[in-house]
């Protein structure tokens, strides 16, 4: 039997990563009772990924300092997969479930990495790469192994910067973006110095590594794990042996709990105001839902609204010219990797597009809409819930994937038969 404990916060902020740690700072300096849960057993999100041993940037660490000192409540360990009631949420970790109530609720959900199907995806070792990053900063040994990192977007160039520092040979960067596009990318970059600077480092990390544009895997082979890569290579084909493929196609937005909140979305995105405010009273959103724009991103958005969900709003207006800096950014990114039609005709008959549902390509392409694949074929109701293959099929199909349903993850029956239990009403102001 779980325990079940109930915690009562000024502000409450899900997500850990930049944009929660930033927000939650700024609302516990204004001396609001401020809690953030994260599924994750540490702090830090995707990029200040966790253990805090010493060896994070002086920026990860100069935030998580001002963390401790704000007295902030944290609940690691604790997934958010319900919303019973206006003003709760129900979390639940390894054997326990909590139900937290707050009068302002900050989402800063972050995003995912987007996978495109292609005959062999489902192989061993071939991986996301985010995803083959997370696992070796948790022990995964890749030194001397030959990896493949392959899709679009910057964090290809970060993860193949991480992963040669671990000791693997890293033998092809494939990006499907041109070199035109690309060229055009860093052009603009001039209105952004800070920019400029991560991407000498990291054009000075990879130095020496092939970089092929218009570039993408066509076939992953093996027979039990990846054994060798097949690659479009502008216009040609050429196979590569290698131990992995890290492959990954941008980001999207994790949005399922702000929609399930009611919070309305433009262009994949929650909406907001000037002060993150979404279309939901009480509720503020921060960092990579409201559009895909990096940690600098994050980390102006989150203290923007933890200082409006505390009544500073104004103190946030010095920091708008700054966070219209970051906007301006997430657009060029989204303007350059958006994604080549061609990528459209990667899977074959029998390749699986639902992994969770075993749900090949032939069954989904019958079908003119989302709702109907899934009523007949199951596509997107397994464990992942379509985080994986809602993304996919958006882009191979032209579908919208439809309403969010509670749980917003799997969760134990015991778990979500737990009800609420009756909390006072708060009253008063904030303090
Ligand atoms: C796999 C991956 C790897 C990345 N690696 C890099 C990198 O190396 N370098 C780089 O510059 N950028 C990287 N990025 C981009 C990076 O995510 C952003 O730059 C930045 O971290 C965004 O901050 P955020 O706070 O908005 O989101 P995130 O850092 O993603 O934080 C969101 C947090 O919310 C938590 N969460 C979400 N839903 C729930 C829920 N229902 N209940 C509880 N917790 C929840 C997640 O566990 C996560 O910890 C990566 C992105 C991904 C997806």
């Amino acid at each position: 039997m779980s325990n079940y404990s109930r915690e009562r916060f000024d502000v409450l902020v899900v997500g850990g990563g930049p944009a929660g740690i930033a927000a939650a700072v700024r609302a516990a300096e204004g001396g609001a009772r401020v809690g953030i849960v994260d599924e994750n057993m540490a702090l830090g999100g995707q990029i200040w990924r966790g253990p805090w041993d010493g060896s994070h940037s002086s920026e990860a660490s100069s935030w998580l300092v001002q963390l401790k000192k704000a007295s902030v409540i944290l609940l690691c360990g604790k997934r958010v997969f319900h919303h019973p009631e206006a003003g709760v949420l129900m979390a639940e970790g390894l054997d326990d479930v909590w139900e937290l109530s707050y009068r302002h609720l900050v989402l800063a959900t972050g995003a995912r990495e987007r996978f495109l199907p292609f005959p062999g995806w489902t192989l061993p070792n071939v991986m996301g790469a985010g995803g083959l990053q997370a696992l070796v900063k948790s022990g995964l040994p890749i030194r001397g192994k030959r990896v493949v990192v392959a899709g679009t977007g910057p964090l290809l160039l970060a993860v193949a910067s991480y992963l040669r520092k671990q000791g693997a040979e890293i033998l092809l960067i494939c990006e499907q973006a041109s070199l035109r596009k690309l060229a055009r990318f860093a052009m603009m970059m001039i209105g952004h110095p800070g920019k400029i600077r991560q991407g000498l480092q990291l054009r000075k990390d990879i130095a020496g590594i092939p970089l092929a544009t218009s570039s993408w895997p066509v076939a992953a082979h093996g027979q039990q794990t990846l054994q060798s890569v097949t690659i479009s290579r502008a216009g040609k084909s050429e196979t590569v042996k290698c131990d992995y493929l890290a492959c990954g196609y941008h980001l999207v937005p994790n949005t399922e709990l702000p929609i399930l909140l009611g919070c309305r979305t433009r262009n994949g995105y929650v909406q907001v105001n000037d002060f993150q405010q979404t279309t939901v009273e009480g509720i503020l959103c921060a960092g990579e839902p409201t559009g895909i724009g990096g940690v600098d991103s994050a980390l102006i958005e989150g203290q923007i609204a933890g200082l409006a969900a505390t009544g500073h709003a104004s103190d946030a207006r010095p920091i708008f010219p700054e966070r219209e800096r970051c906007r301006r950014f997430a657009r060029l990114l989204d303007e350059t990797f958006c994604l080549r039609s061609e990528l459209r005709s990667l899977p074959s008959a029998d390749t699986l597009i639902c992994r969770c549902e075993d749900v090949p390509y032939s069954r989904l392409r019958e079908h003119t809409s989302w709702r109907a694949a899934k009523l007949h074929t199951r596509c997107g109701m397994g464990p992942c819930q379509g985080r994986i293959c809602g993304p996919a099929t958006q882009f191979l199909f032209k579908w919208n994937p439809d309403s969010v349903r509670p749980p917003v993850f799997p969760a134990r029956v015991e778990h979500l038969a737990a009800q609420p239990q009756s909390i006072p009403e708060v009253t008063g102001e904030l303090q």
